[in-house]
């Protein structure tokens, strides 16, 4: 996998406005926000979409899902908040390292576009 913009917000090549951090994923608020709150949370064993995860990933995506809920309520989100993975460009994927999109802090209308 080709290096992206999220690695290097890793490597601290770039700076982010990082809100949670562990030994498997990082947690930092989106440059340009769809939501009072907008936090991306991303592995950082790169993967480039949700859709070439394979069984060894389990474990790795399963520990974002449950981080995504602790991290909306440590934001504030109470128990109405989204997660959103944009797989390939035709879903709104631009940048080519998994991350989960958590929005928060308004009503968030449904179908998403
Ligand atoms: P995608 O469209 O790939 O699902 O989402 C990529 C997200 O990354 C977008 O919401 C975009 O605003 C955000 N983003 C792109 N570049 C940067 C950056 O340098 N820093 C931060 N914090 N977010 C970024």
């Amino acid at each position: 996998m080709s290096d992206t913009i999220f690695s290097k917000i890793i490597a601290r090549e770039i700076p982010a406005d990082i809100v949670y951090e562990d030994d498997v994923c990082l947690a930092f608020r989106d440059i340009a926000p769809k939501a009072p709150v907008h936090v991306l949370l991303i592995p950082k064993q790169p993967l480039t979409t949700l859709g070439e995860a394979i069984s060894r990933d389990a474990a790795m995506l399963g520990h974002l899902m449950l981080k995504a809920g602790e991290i909306a309520r440590q934001e504030g989100c109470g128990d109405a908040f989204r997660v959103v993975v944009n797989n390939g460009r035709g879903a709104g994927q631009e940048v080519f390292h998994l991350h989960l999109h958590i929005l928060g802090g308004r009503e968030l209308g449904w179908p998403p576009g």
